[in-house]
C-alpha cells in the first residue's frame, strides 16, 4: 500500500495565487503518483484562514473541478498562520499517512517535496525544508530574520536555522504534535520536542508569485516574541542575574562611597543615600527574579506538554 500524502496550505487573502498554487501542487501530486511514490488519492488541503477576499470561493471552485485532489477547510475568522496550519495538520492527520505543509505563495520550492517523500520512505518522521540563501529577500527581511534566529538560540529555544513552516510530518509525528495542548504556539520550536528522527532538504526561496506578504513587521515581531516567551523562561532568569550583578556593583559603590566619606568631600547624607539606592535596587531585582522563577515554572506546568514520546517498544509477542 502506497502512503497517502496531504499537502496542507494555509491561505489568508490569497486570491491572486490560489489557482496558480493549486495547479503547481496538483502537478507535484500527479508526478509523485506517476512515480508510484504516493497513493492515488493523495490530496491538497487548503485552509482558509478567515480571508476577506475571494479565497474561499476559489477553493470551492478547485474542489468542484478536482474533487479528490483539492479539498478545503474553512476556519471561522482569522486565527493566524500558526493556528491555521495546526488546524490543517490535525484535519489531515486522520485522512492521510504523511503531510507536507507549505505556504500558498509558492516561495518554497515545490520540487523538493519529492526529496522529502524519499526521506520519509527512508524512515524519517519530520523533514525540514531549509532555504539555502536569502537572496530574494529584502535586506530588511534578511537581517531581521537572521537576528531572530540568533536571538532564539541565545534564549535557549531550539529551532532549525533558516527553516520556516515548509516541512514534512509523518502521521505519528502529527499525532504526537496534537498532544501539545498549549495555546501559544510556535510550531518551529515544537517540532524538535517531538523527538523523532528528522532530516532536512535544501532549496532556494523564491519571490512570492503574486500578492503581497501577509506577515507585516508587526506580525513578525509578535511571532518572534511568542516564540521566545512560549519556550523559554530565560528572560526571567536574566532579571535574577541582573539583580545579582547590581548587588555586586553595590559592594564597589560602597567602597567608593566610604572612601569619599572618609576623605570628607561629600555632602552629608550622600553616602547612605547612594548605598541604599544600589543595594535596594539589586535586592528588588533579585526578589522579582525569584518570584519570576516560580511564575515561569507555573507557566511551563500549565502547558501540560507531554513529557515524553515512546518511539518503539520491544517485547515478546505472547
Ligand atoms: N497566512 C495565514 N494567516 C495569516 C497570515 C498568513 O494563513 O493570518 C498564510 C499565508 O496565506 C501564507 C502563509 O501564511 O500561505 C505565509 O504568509 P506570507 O507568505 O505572507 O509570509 P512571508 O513569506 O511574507 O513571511
Ligand atoms: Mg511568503
Amino acid at each position: 500500500m502506497m502512503d497517502k500524502l496531504a499537502i496542507v496550505v494555509p491561505c489568508y487573502n490569497e486570491e491572486e495565487v490560489l489557482h496558480i498554487a493549486a495547479e503547481a501542487l496538483r502537478g507535484v501530486l500527479d508526478d509523485l503518483i506517476a512515480k508510484k511514490k504516493i497513493a492515488e488519492d493523495s490530496f491538497i488541503l487548503f485552509v482558509n484562514d478567515g480571508s476577506k477576499d475571494r479565497t474561499w470561493e476559489l477553493i470551492e471552485e478547485e474542489h468542484k473541478a478536482h474533487p479528490v485532489q483539492c479539498c478545503g477547510v474553512k476556519l471561522a475568522g482569522n486565527v493566524g498562520h500558526q493556528y491555521a496550519l495546526t488546524a490543517g495538520l490535525i484535519t489531515a492527520m486522520n485522512k492521510s499517512d504523511v503531510t507536507v505543509s507549505i505556504d500558498a505563495d509558492l516561495q518554497d520550492d515545490v520540487t523538493v517535496i519529492e526529496e522529502m517523500i524519499d526521506k520519509f520512505h527512508e524512515g524519517k518522521d519530520i523533514v525540514y525544508g531549509v532555504r539555502k540563501e536569502r537572496k530574494t529577500d529584502t535586506f530588511f527581511k534578511r537581517t531581521t530574520a537572521q537576528a531572530f534566529y540568533k536571538m532564539m538560540a541565545v534564549m535557549g529555544v531550539k529551532t532549525v536555522y533558516n527553516h520556516a513552516d515548509f516541512r514534512l510530518m509523518s502521521k505519528r509525528a502529527v499525532e504526537q504534535f496534537s498532544k501539545y495542548k498549549e495555546t501559544n504556539m510556535f510550531l518551529r520550536g515544537m517540532m524538535p520536542l517531538i523527538g523523532y528522527e528528522t532530516d532536512s532538504v535544501y532549496y532556494d526561496r523564491k519571490e512570492r508569485v503574486a500578492g503581497e506578504s501577509k506577515y507585516p513587521l508587526k506580525k513578525m515581531i509578535a511571532l518572534a516574541f511568542n516564540g521566545i516567551s512560549s519556550f523559554s523562561v530565560k528572560p526571567i532568569t536574566m532579571i535574577l542575574g541582573l539583580g545579582v550583578f547590581i548587588i555586586l556593583c553595590s559592594v564597589l559603590a560602597a567602597v567608593y562611597a566610604l572612601i569619599s566619606f572618609f576623605s570628607g568631600h561629600v555632602v552629608p547624607g550622600w553616602t547612605s543615600l547612594i548605598l541604599s539606592i544600589w543595594f535596594l535596587g539589586g535586592l528588588e531585582l533579585i526578589a522579582i527574579g525569584m518570584v519570576g522563577q516560580y511564575i515561569g515554572k507555573i507557566y511551563m506546568e500549565v502547558k501540560q506538554r507531554p513529557r515524553y514520546n515512546i518511539e518503539k517498544v520491544l517485547e515478546s509477542e505472547d
